[in-house]
């Protein structure tokens, strides 16, 4: 039986397009840009096209984009870049509490070497309440970071608003927006924000690339010390086929994402509608509409979500019980936790993400599929028993 894949959140597949374009950044087109001749030149080119590409998905300057090796390391560089150079201001941060781990770990990092956090609450939906950032401002806060879409519940956060608060404080805003970018549109003016992270492996380029949007003038101490790659903010030799395969994605998102965000938006909520007619004692988590497209993230009573997930593996539909990093673990999620569901709930529950190549009929199976599949378990469940 074909696979489904219903998990574009963790990752997306290459597109064939873009894999076509890195193809020859491996082979004849082997230089290192920070050669002087031809073969160097080149691949410089390559990348300074790219950069312009990225540039402009978002709506910012070509130079106000450095490259990175992912998601995770543009939230470390602008968390800690801002951080460590703007030490003489203010030792105090803002962030929520349902980032990313790559955020929230970086916070403790930073705590431990003296900064104070705040980390804000959520509403039951996984809202910021912008008057929220504003109470939490003090004469020490040096930086704001808040999430633009959570990874888990695909909740859209009121980073506008934050971005208007932020800058009326003379605060630097810096947003997580990896699951957004290539998804909604994005725009760093509009948004207000001075750091911006984003990952390629989102939106159908390769893993192990990213790029941080980094406002002018914005003060931040370099991540990697080295070379005098990236504008001397990001030594080492730079990933050249990825750093292509990034552009390549970003102009196909830039073509195709209107279009794809109002089928996978439809799709979207007719599956939240029929799942959650269909099986009873199941909720959504996240907000209803001010949520990623490709979303779809809920809690069934009385089941555990690995139990769901490795079920429906078993029926060759790939789902996720939240992020890709604390799946493997076995703590209930930080981020339902915080929008209130009980260590019970949160075990209960189960995102499927859709993307650029998955069919009505598709989610058809899964609805077919699953309230099989939640029966069986709580048959078997002593949660439910438990309830009787
Ligand atoms: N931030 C968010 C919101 C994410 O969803 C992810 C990936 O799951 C990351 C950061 C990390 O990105 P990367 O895998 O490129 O390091």
């Amino acid at each position: 039986m074909k696979r489904i894949y219903l998990d574009y959140a963790a990752t997306t597949p290459t597109h064939p397009e873009v894999l076509k374009a890195m193809l020859p950044y491996f082979t004849d087109a082997f230089g290192n840009p920070s050669s002087i001749h031809f073969y160097g030149q080149e691949a410089k080119g390559a990348i300074e096209e790219a950069r312009v590409k990225v540039a402009n998905l978002i709506n910012a300057r070509d130079e106000e984009i450095i490259f990175t090796s992912g998601g995770t390391e543009a939230d470390n560089f602008a968390l800690k870049g801002v951080a460590l150079a703007n030490e003489n201001k203010g030792n105090h941060i803002i962030t929520s509490s349902i980032e990313h781990h790559a955020v929230i770990e970086s916070c403790k990092f930073l705590e431990r070497g003296g900064f104070s956090i705040t980390y804000l609450p959520v509403d039951e939906y996984g809202l910021i309440d912008p008057d929220d950032v504003r109470k939490a401002i003090t004469d020490k806060t040096v930086l704001i970071s808040v999430m633009h879409a959570n990874n888990e519940v695909g909740t859209i956060e009121p980073i506008t608003e934050i971005g208007k608060i932020a800058r009326e404080a003379g605060i630097y805003f810096h947003t997580d927006a990896v699951q957004a970018v290539g998804r909604i549109p994005v725009d760093v003016n509009e948004l207000g924000v001075d750091l911006l992270s984003m990952s390629a492996h989102k939106l159908y380029g390769p893993k192990g690339i990213g790029a941080l949007y980094i406002r002018k003038g914005t003060k931040l101490v370099a991540f990697m010390h080295g070379g005098e790659q990236e504008r001397r903010r990001r030594a080492s030799t730079e990933n050249v086929p990825g750093i292509v395969g990034f552009g390549k994605a970003v102009e196909l998102a830039r073509q195709e994402m209107g279009e794809e965000e109002k089928r996978l938006t439809n799709l979207r909520d007719q599956f939240i509608k029929d799942l959650l007619e269909q099986i009873d004692h199941t909720r959504l988590n996240g907000h209803p509409t001010m949520r990623l497209p490709n979303n779809v993230n809920v809690s069934a009573d009385y089941v555990e979500g690995e139990s769901m997930v490795l079920n429906l593996d078993l029926e060759s539909i790939c789902a996720s019980t939240g992020s890709a990093c604390s799946s493997s673990s076995l703590e209930p999620s930080h981020v339902l936790l915080a929008m209130g569901l009980s260590h019970e709930q949160a075990h209960g529950s189960l995102r499927f993400t859709q993307g650029k190549w998955t069919t009505e009929e598709e989610i058809r199976r899964v609805l077919e599929v699953l309230p099989r599949i939640i029966a069986k378990l709580r048959a078997m469940s002593p949660l439910l028993k438990s309830h009787r």
